[in-house]
């Protein structure tokens, strides 16, 4: 077995160290050019880069990141990029050959690695298909970015890459990052503040679609699924949900702009609880965490 493990990882390395010899001997003419698929990575990669480089986002603001596929101009788009920052959204996965094929001096980094991923909430692997997976049947979450402990790793792990890509420009890409973690760890701060006071039997939260639950995670609360398999519950689901529901106390529940209220309000009457309209994937990341847990503290009052 370890002698497997040793040939994988000769056989791995040549690729690697070509990749990066590629990277760090290409003269740079203008700004590095970043492809991301969601906006919340294309902020992180602008506190890092700033005017060094050129962001390139695949989801345009509004649209379903787990339905999408890319555009022919965006494909096209991505021949001129240096590198792909990905999370391990399912279109990222599904689409990494692609993206590799069509440029395959693409550098694809995955912002997931090093992480303490958690598996998605049972039942929901439909649309997050393809994503990342461990052995056959589990699938985490790859919502990584709602945690600013999450994105302190990712942060570091960009400015890695950038600087590796532009050595020229490392002690920059060095300098931006120190400025985004002092940034990264004054919403933490806030956020453990804003949920502090929150009493125990008041920390569950029904949400549509499960995208918050390494924000649940670290601010010691508990994420509760509406959706089923990617899709509205069966009636019979949804009375299981609002019952439980009920027993918890629910008073909040998130649902994506992207995604239909519907649903999300007949269960709100049921409960008395009140409906957020909160979008993890929104571009300016500090602003739109304070914001969610603003409006979770200020519907339970
Ligand atoms: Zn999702």
């Amino acid at each position: 077995m370890r002698k497997l493990l040793l040939l994988a990882v000769f056989v791995m390395m040549p690729c690697w160290m070509t990749c990066w010899t590629t990277l760090a001997t290409t003269a740079l003419a203008g700004p590095l050019q970043v492809a991301v698929g969601v906006a919340p990575v294309e902020y992180f990669a602008k506190r890092i880069g700033g005017q060094l480089i050129q962001t390139t986002v695949l989801v345009p603001a509004g649209a379903d990141a787990h339905t999408y596929e890319p555009k022919p101009s965006q494909m096209r788009a991505l021949s001129g990029s240096t590198m792909y920052l990905s999370v391990g959204l399912e279109f990222e996965q599904a689409w990494e050959p692609r993206l590799k094929a069509a440029n395959r001096a693409l550098f694809f980094v995955r912002l997931e690695q090093g992480l303490a991923l958690m598996p998605m909430p049972e039942g929901h692997d439909d649309h997050h298909r393809g994503g990342a997976k461990v052995g056959h049947e589990v699938e985490m979450d790859p919502h990584i970015w709602v945690s600013p402990s999450n994105v302190r790793h990712m942060a570091a792990h960009i400015a890695e890459v950038l600087a590796k890509a532009d050595p020229a420009h490392a002690k920059a890409y060095a300098a931006n990052l120190e400025t985004f973690v002092k940034d990264i760890d004054a919403v933490d701060a806030d956020l453990r503040a804003a949920f502090a006071g929150i009493p125990a039997d008041r920390r569950v939260f029904l949400v549509f679609h499960p995208a918050w639950g390494y924000l649940a995670r670290d601010y010691g609360l508990t994420q509760t699924a509406i959706e089923f398999e990617g899709k509205e519950p069966s009636p019979r689901r949804l009375g299981a949900v609002i019952a439980q529901a009920k027993a918890r106390g629910v008073k909040v529940i998130f649902v994506q702009p992207q995604m239909s209220r519907r649903t999300a309000e007949s269960i709100a009457q049921a409960l008395g609880a009140k409906v957020l309209v909160v979008d993890p994937l929104a571009g300016d990341w500090a602003a739109n965490l304070r914001a969610v847990a603003g409006a979770f503290r200020a519907a339970l009052r």
